[in-house]
């Protein structure tokens, strides 16, 4: 099969591999009809995220048709139509029963290297996230191997489009859990969203379907910016304004009630924290740039929620812990217990609430994956997400 292979850092390209094969009576196999580039694959692809070896095959966003189930799988059959969730549970262990499918403790067979790298112990394990994470092959493949099959995929009914259900596999429940995170009081809150990414487009609509009263989205990039004006928040450019100054006159002073770091350990941003962390970074003396996690500290309102859907990894520095503890902050982070929010998401899907593809900017085929990856990355041609069809035929060149 095709699949898109980490050659290195910073570099991906396609390659012919071994179609995927059962290797366990509770895994399927998936003939994925739709996967999606993520923003959390570009810590892969730079090697932020430690720990990828060359051949491991990428994408933790996908679905398809369910065509081989081993002879423990009760609930799928071939022939069934399902998205994916990122994260790996097993449905059974403490955490999973406990509806924390992201801190699964049985999915990660190599929990101990995340445990070695960042101190403490590992959540589940993810599809094309790097061996810390259980080396499992991604879904930017034409076939991927499911274990646990009869926990994870959740299927689709056949009216709906590939495009309106995919992103119900990370960014929209990421996006959601954002905002349910934030105890979001009707029809009062102000909930500001840093970054404009798809993660924080999809938190900026689920705090506004979970009935906050404003919300304003911070980022640098106007198509991003535009697309959430689009989705009915204000906004705020920093490279333009003072953000903190913003927040604060467009909340009458009291900041907003609550804040979404939707930007995670790549933040950009500037000032001497700023530099100081890319440096570092640069150095692997840090994991992080903290940027937006800054601001979020620093303009959130007395009692308010920080929110934490973006990824961070390791250590952090320069972290305004005397803000956060005069103003009472609540933190509130971790990965998504993806699948915890698949019906009521899916119920907003089918009620007509919110139409997931509109963050779609860009459609191709699996052979168009290494450029895109590079025009993502770089913010190029107001690339916000990307989806890819792994049977569809390359471009003949002109
Ligand atoms: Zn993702
Ligand atoms: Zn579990």
């Amino acid at each position: 099969m095709k699949a898109l292979i980490w050659q290195g850092t910073g570099k991906v390209g396609i390659e012919t591999v071994p179609d995927p094969t059962l290797l366990l009576p509770t895994d399927a196999i998936v003939r994925v009809s739709s996967t999606a580039i993520c923003g959390s694959d570009l810590h892969l692809l730079d090697g932020v995220i430690p720990s990828m070896e060359k051949g491991d095959i990428l994408g933790h966003e996908f679905m398809g048709e369910v065509v081989e189930v081993g002879s423990a799988v009760r609930k799928l059959k071939v022939g069934d139509r399902v998205i994916v969730p990122f994260n790996i549970a097993c449905g059974v262990c403490d955490p999973c029963k406990r509806g924390l499918y992201s801190a699964c403790d049985n999915s990660n067979p190599n929990h101990r290297m995340a445990e070695a790298l960042y101190g403490a112990v590992s959540g589940a394990g993810l599809f094309g996230y790097s061996h810390m994470y259980g080396g499992y092959a991604g879904g930017q493949a034409q076939f991927v191997r499911v274990p646990f099959a009869d926990v994870g995929p959740y299927k689709v009914d056949s009216g709906m489009r590939d495009e309106q259900v995919l992103f119900l596999t990370d960014i929209f429940p990421t996006g959601y859990q954002a905002a349910v995170n934030c105890g979001i009081q009707r029809d009062r809150d102000v909930v500001a969203v840093f970054g404009a990414g798809p993660v924080g487009q999809f938190a900026a609509r689920s705090a506004l379907m979970l009935g906050a009263a404003k919300v304003i989205v911070v980022d640098r990039i106007p198509a991003r910016l535009k697309m959430a004006e689009d989705g009915g928040a204000e906004t705020i450019n920093y490279e333009q304004t003072d953000v903190l100054v913003a927040l604060h006159e467009m909340t009458g002073g009291r900041g907003p009630d609550h804040v979404i770091d939707a930007v995670g350990l790549e933040a950009h941003g500037h000032g001497p924290g700023a530099l100081m962390d890319t440096a570092k970074q640069r150095l692997r003396l840090t994991f992080d740039r903290i940027t937006a996690l800054r601001w979020a500290i620093m303009s959130c309102a007395k009692g308010g929620t920080v929110s934490m859907p973006g990824v961070y990894g390791g250590l952090v520095d320069k972290m305004p812990m005397g803000a956060a503890f005069a103003k009472g902050l609540i933190f509130r982070m971790g990965q998504t217990h993806t699948h915890r929010f698949l019906d009521p998401l899916m119920r907003h899907i089918q009620g007509g609430d919110i139409d997931p593809s509109f963050v779609i900017t860009h459609r191709a085929g699996l052979d168009d994956a290494p450029q895109l990856y590079q025009t993502f990355r770089d913010k190029q041609d107001h690339c916000i997400k990307v989806v890819l069809d792994p049977w569809k035929e390359p471009q003949a060149a002109d």
